[in-house]
């Protein structure tokens, strides 16, 4: 539901992640050098322990980070960056600039670290305890350049060892070649707005793409064709939202083609109803198919459709079952999209209200939507576009 609409969502917000990019958008108050407001100073103190603006460089998860001392706000806008900028870094580059202070992927007792001395002695990145050759620096070589006292002898074996052995396998690899992935860190600096960036990238863990599930093949099976081959998905999403205004078409429409809607046959199964056989025909049971497009009356009411636009001179052949369910994706069909997807609507209200269907009521119905449409292009401004489209009809 979250998706773009030619991605098959209905473009809904994703309430938490956009509480998230908004704070998210404090980051960019606190790096912006331009802003010299009190509250910074409020932020320094706070974030003493974990490096203040350097945190932001940091690779963490929120749970694993040190907190204590941090209060309620801030913690909230850190925990909502590590949903943004977390991530596995697997190629030598990245792990060469990766933090070694509050960074989750080299963690003591499940907890993140961040050996103050060391820090204030800018010893920051892995990449600053790197030699040229791909090993690490000894401890007496950093104990030269930094004078580091004895008892950080420890603490450097412990940093080490926390280690993943993967990433002192690429360091040692050292392959220079290898590009860096996209740092969220450096893209979020560019941005000049950043909640909708933001946004944008924390809602796309909860998008999941209709062709990434088992949906189209469900239909693929149902109709007997290949429609990865067959029909460009993300055109037949979109359809719906250019042919009409009308919300409950959009939405049914959606629901259809996500298979979400509730027939005989599934009713059944999950035990509401007696039957699950279909309340047309009365005959076979009623699958989403045989609902829509095999039903021995919902082929009647079909033909009846077809004769009536063929009597209008608005369009001159049988609708196929592709073309029932999904539309016709040429941009010139609005009228009949508007047509096939009220039908559909109209069909499953029937069912829904166990009446009979009636042609003559759909004809009604549709000539209502018509002037529903009219009042809202009339308030718009676009007649023209109103009239256009259902001229044929009216
Ligand atoms: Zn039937």
């Amino acid at each position: 539901m979250y998706n773009n609409l030619n991605d098959g969502g209905l473009k809904m917000t994703h309430i938490e992640s956009f509480c998230k990019a908004l704070k998210i958008a404090w980051v960019k108050r606190v790096l912006d050098e331009q802003n010299d407001g009190h509250w910074k100073k409020l932020f320094y103190a706070n974030t003493k322990q974990i490096g203040v603006v350097y945190i932001f460089l940091c690779n963490f998860v929120g749970s694993d980070l040190n907190c204590s001392g941090i209060n309620g706000f801030w913690k909230d806008i850190l925990f909502a960056w590590s949903h943004y900028r977390y991530y596995n870094p697997v190629k030598f580059k990245d792990i060469m600039n990766q933090s070694l202070w509050n960074n989750s992927h080299i963690k003591i007792d499940g907890k993140t670290i961040m050996y103050k001395k060391w820090f204030d002695k800018g010893i920051l990145f892995v990449k600053d305890i790197m030699k040229i050759d791909g090993s690490f620096k000894t401890f007496l070589e950093l104990q030269e350049i930094l004078q580091l006292n004895q008892g950080c002898y420890l603490e450097y074996f412990a940093l080490l060892f926390c280690m993943k052995k993967e990433w002192k396998r690429i360091l040692k690899i050292g392959d220079l070649e290898q590009e860096r992935e996209e740092d969220g860190y450096m893209k979020f600096i560019t941005f000049k707005k950043v909640t909708k960036p933001c946004y944008e990238k924390l809602v796309s863990t909860f998008c999941l793409n209709l062709l990434n599930t088992n949906q189209c093949e469900k239909w693929s099976y149902d109709l007997n064709v290949n429609l990865r081959d067959l029909i460009q998905w993300q055109n037949r999403f979109e359809i719906v939202y250019w042919v009409t205004l009308d919300t409950k078409i959009r939405v049914f429409q959606f629901k259809f083609i996500h298979r979400r809607l509730a027939t005989n046959d599934y009713l059944y199964k999950i035990g509401i109803h007696n039957s699950p056989v279909c309340n047309f025909c009365k005959k076979e049971p009623q699958s989403l198919l045989h609902l829509f497009c095999t039903c021995s009356k919902i082929q009647q009411f079909w033909s009846d459709i077809n004769a009536w636009l063929l009597r209008n001179n608005v369009y001159t052949q049988k609708f196929s079952y592709l073309d029932i369910c999904f539309g016709f994706g040429e941009k010139t069909h609005h009228l009949i999209n508007t047509i096939v997807f009220y039908a559909k609507y109209f069909i499953y209200k029937t069912k829904y209200e166990e009446k009979n269907l009636s042609f003559l009521r759909f004809t009604k119905e549709l000539d209502f939507l018509q002037q529903v449409e009219y009042i809202i292009a009339f308030r718009k401004g676009k007649q023209n576009t109103h009239k256009q489209k259902w001229r044929p009809l009216i």
